[in-house]
């Protein structure tokens, strides 16, 4: 028997590798600010992972955010997390 793959548990901070290296990449890849042009620190997730944990991963999910957006993002919708 092989290993299950868990899916992540919902309003669980990310953490691990997988998540690391995505984002480390997709802000690489979008190094601003898709709110402000400034330059984004974090990536946010355009549909919350509480909605969709299958999207969790999908680069087209994904938005470069500085921090100060991102937590005002955030206030609008749900408690600050990645
Ligand atoms: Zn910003
Ligand atoms: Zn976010």
């Amino acid at each position: 028997m092989g290993k299950v793959k868990q899916p992540l548990p919902e309003g669980k901070r990310l953490t691990g590798c997988r998540w690391t290296i995505l984002r480390n990449r997709f802000i690489r890849a979008n190094p601003m600010c898709a709110r402000c042009g400034k330059v984004a620190e974090q990536v946010h997730h355009v549909i919350p992972r509480a909605q969709r944990p299958d999207l969790t991963y999908v680069w087209d999910n994904l938005m470069s955010i500085c921090t100060d957006c991102h937590m005002k993002e955030h206030n609008l919708t749900e408690k600050p997390r990645f």
